[in-house]
């Protein structure tokens, strides 16, 4: 078969996936984005009771309106989001629909997007896919966004959109209240809409702390999932909360491309942000150990290493031929030019797996790099 379109020849697959497929049985991986930790039992139990309560239809496109009340009520009470209410939320199949829906509900062709470098993967094949031009923006020596060199490229009359992820994947910073309201305010002045992924926000460590975008400017949408959140990828509930105006556009492309949400998920997404919080916490704390295992180790072994400040990633740098070596001795770290072309000399390694193997895997690197 032949004759593909130009859009989808343009992207490539991730290469994230591609080192995973590296994989040997003894293998510790460090490559992937993902929480090692099960769904919490009380979520398990609500798809359990939607799946018995016959709740198995097609839903509404935007999404159950029980969890739409309940996403809009969370982030007025959690953060600090006014005038908030299901008309301003929808419902998406993880944090990806949601950058899906909003990317194509906003960016015309040979319009700019945004976002850092290096960065989270999907933001450049996104705004391609839609005819939009990706602008990937240099971050500061320290891995944190340039307020600056934003304030420029959003002075630039292409320039639509900005996708601010924050806490970061893949260096791990987290963004002070003073950047984030800079950011916000200086692309309302240029007419820029900020997406402002938030899939991260419940891991912050040590004195950093998380603040929503939306908290400060109006030309905000907030993008979140259950994903990292509650342990819950592979149940692909997220959304995307902003004017009635975008979620009213965005709604199309959700209902000619996958109707809606699966109708179980949203039942236990509805259990995770309504019911009880305990097991965010426990694991939250467990990331903050194997952080802090995983930077001495990396310190110890004279690797030159931001400590991050959420997420569960961190971002040391690393040669391409260390990189190499390390993946050879089967420990799967993900070269950092995955990210974009600045993340070369750096390597990102994921900490969502057990503190056993993050011993195991310093012993490993430490054979390299001695
Ligand atoms: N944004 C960022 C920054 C991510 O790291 C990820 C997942 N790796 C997503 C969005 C997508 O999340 P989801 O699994 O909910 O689609």
């Amino acid at each position: 078969m032949t004759g593909f379109a130009q859009r989808v020849i343009s992207i490539d697959i991730s290469g994230i996936r591609k080192m995973a497929e590296t994989a040997r049985q003894n293998t510790i991986n460090m490559g992937l984005g993902q929480p090692d930790f099960d769904t919490p039992e009380n979520i398990k139990q609500a798809a359990i009771r939607a799946i018995e309560n016959g709740k198995t239809g097609y839903t509404n496109n935007a999404g159950i309106d029980e969890l739409r009340d309940a996403i809009a009520w969370k982030l007025k009470t959690e953060n600090d989001l006014k005038h908030l209410e299901r008309k301003n939320i929808l419902i998406t199949a993880g944090g990806s629909g949601a950058l899906h829906a909003a990317i194509a509900s906003l960016v015309e062709t040979g319009e700019k997007v945004v976002f850092n470098n290096p960065g989270f993967v999907s933001y450049e094949p996104l705004a391609k896919l839609f005819g939009g031009v990706p602008d990937p923006i240099p971050l500061t020596p320290e891995l944190h966004l340039d307020v600056e060199a934003l304030k420029e490229r959003f002075s630039d009359k292409k320039c639509k959109v900005m996708i601010l992820n924050n806490p970061s994947n893949p260096t791990g910073m987290v963004e002070t209240k003073e950047t984030i309201k800079a950011v916000v305010e200086a692309a309302e002045d240029s007419n820029v809409t900020i997406l402002s992924d938030e899939v991260y926000e419940k891991f912050c460590y040590g004195n950093a702390k998380f603040f929503s975008a939306a908290a400060f400017g109006d030309n905000v949408v907030t993008i979140n999932a259950t994903s990292k959140t509650y342990a819950m990828t592979g149940w692909r509930v997220g959304f995307m909360a902003g004017d009635e105006n975008i979620i009213n556009q965005a709604v199309k492309i959700q209902q000619y491309s996958l109707a809606c949400p699966t109708s179980i998920a949203q039942y236990a997404a509805l259990e995770a942000y309504t019911g009880d919080q305990s097991s965010v916490k426990i694991m939250k704390k467990e990331y903050e150990t194997r952080r802090n295992i995983l930077i001495g180790g990396l310190k110890n072994l004279g690797i030159e290493v931001t400590p991050p400040e959420g997420a569960f990633y961190t971002f040391p740098k690393l040669s391409a031929e260390t990189v190499t070596e390390i993946v050879k001795n089967d420990v799967i770290i993900t070269p950092g030019t995955v990210f974009g072309t600045l993340g070369e000399g750096y390597a990102r390694i994921s900490y969502a797996t057990s503190q056993e193997n993050i011993r195991e895997a310093l012993n490993r690197i430490a054979k390299v790099v001695n």
